[in-house]
């Protein structure tokens, strides 16, 4: 069965927002045998919105759409529906009530334009949005399936995990879909796919490769009947890339380099203590986040302009300067193991990644565009962090 996705909504077509939403849709389409052909983005407008159904409905099997299901007059998903399926819209006595209760449990009266949140066609059931006011509808006409969503993310995905998922999984007749994400670091993309090569290509389970700022994550999913069909497709292929890359697996699935790094050293027993120039904070806050932290984490120092301490020389950024601000941050934080982030070198972009511990010293180098701030600082914490997990858990510090 082929699919599309439309994308409802003006703001789209302006660039105020990003339609994270197709991508949400596609990302739970994928896998299961309903395949996307098309993605498009639709403004406002009653004429083009018709058109987009109608179109939608002559080529693709299922059309799917997010946004345009609100109280006002510029929210005409539900009129194009009915225009492309030619059919009339009526009140529907029980979604109104809901929707009276809805308004009722948050102490207002309903306002008449919500009114047309409670209007459907015959051929449509209501998808119930309880995070929301407004209902989507579940049209099945011809053989072809019509669904609409709303469009605020979060409603979407209750919407989706609830009552769309489910029945697509059930229509599409491929059960469920169990995933699982091996991440990797110190294999090139091209490398793993020489390695891996025999795995690729397969339906069942279906296995991507995807290059992040962690490293090179390896994706399966597994289609079963049931959760533990799945999962058991999946088995042997994770076994596989074990026993060939193994050494170079650093986490699976919801796993973060800041996670494992701080396992390692709540496992040794151990606490950590940074000074950061060009990650400025970012770093901090990444290890600042982790609920394990009061078991490892005793702080950070952020220098702005200037030297750090005296005796420290800010124009010879360099290796030995990464190191003895590692050291600066174990012995001023009392911790065991430092580790700094340089500002960034004003001649090259190069920022240098010092660590320290009792068992030794490690020194790691990025280089990053020096124009975009933000930018620096994300992913310097980000080469940082990664390091610091790789270094700890290869017993360099
Ligand atoms: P609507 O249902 O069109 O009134 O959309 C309500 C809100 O949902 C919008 O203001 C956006 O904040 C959000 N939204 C709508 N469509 C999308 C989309 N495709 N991706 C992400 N957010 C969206
Ligand atoms: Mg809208």
């Amino acid at each position: 069965m082929n699919a599309e996705i439309l994308a409802v909504g003006h703001e789209l077509l302006m660039g105020e927002i990003v339609d994270t939403n197709s991508s949400y849709i596609a990302q739970q389409l994928a896998g299961t045998g309903i395949t996307v052909r098309w993605m498009s983005h639709i403004g406002d407008n009653i004429d083009h919105l018709s058109e987009a159904f109608k179109r939608g409905l002559k080529r693709s099997d299922i059309v799917i759409s997010t946004g345009g299901l609100g109280p006002t007059s510029d929210d005409l998903t539900r009129e194009a529906v009915s225009n492309a399926v030619d059919e009339e819209m009526n009140v529907d006595p029980d979604i109104l009530s809901w929707l009276e209760a809805v308004f009722a449990n948050r102490g207002m009266e309903m306002p008449p334009t919500n009114i047309k949140q409670a209007m459907l066609i015959p051929s449509a059931t209501s998808i119930p949005n309880p995070d929301g006011t407004a209902p989507g509808w579940w049209v099945e006409k011809d053989g072809k399936h019509v669904v609409i969503m709303p469009g605020p993310p979060r409603e979407l995905k209750q919407v989706w995990e609830v009552t769309v998922g489910p029945r697509f999984a059930e229509i599409s007749g491929t059960g469920v879909t169990a995933t699982r994400t091996l991440k990797t670091l110190g294999l090139s993309e091209g490398g793993i796919d020489e390695i891996l090569s025999e795995l690729f290509g397969q339906e069942n389970p279906y296995l991507g490769i995807y290059a992040h700022t962690d490293g090179i994550h390896l994706r399966m999913i597994g289609r079963g009947l049931d959760q533990s069909a799945a999962e058991k497709v999946i088995g042997p292929v994770e076994a596989e890339i074990r026993r060939l890359i193994g050494d170079s697996i650093w986490g699976t699935d919801e796993d973060t380099p800041a996670g494992r790094a701080a396992s390692i050293l709540i496992d040794r027993n151990q606490t950590l203590a940074v000074v950061e120039g060009a990650s400025a904070g970012a770093l901090a806050s990444m290890l600042h986040a982790l609920p394990e932290r009061e078991s490892f984490f005793r702080g950070a120092l952020v220098p702005g302009s200037g030297p750090v301490h005296a005796g420290h020389d800010t124009a010879s950024i360099d290796e030995n300067g990464a190191v003895t601000l590692a050291h600066l941050a174990r012995e001023s934080l009392s911790a065991d193991v430092g580790i700094s982030v340089t500002p960034v070198d004003m001649t090259d972009g190069i920022v240098y990644i010092g660590m320290v511990s009792n068992s030794g010293t490690h020194v790691a180098k990025g280089r990053f565009p020096r124009h975009n701030p933000e930018w620096l600082m994300q992913r310097s914490a980000t080469t940082a962090i990664v390091q610091l997990m790789d270094a700890l858990s290869s017993d360099r510090i």
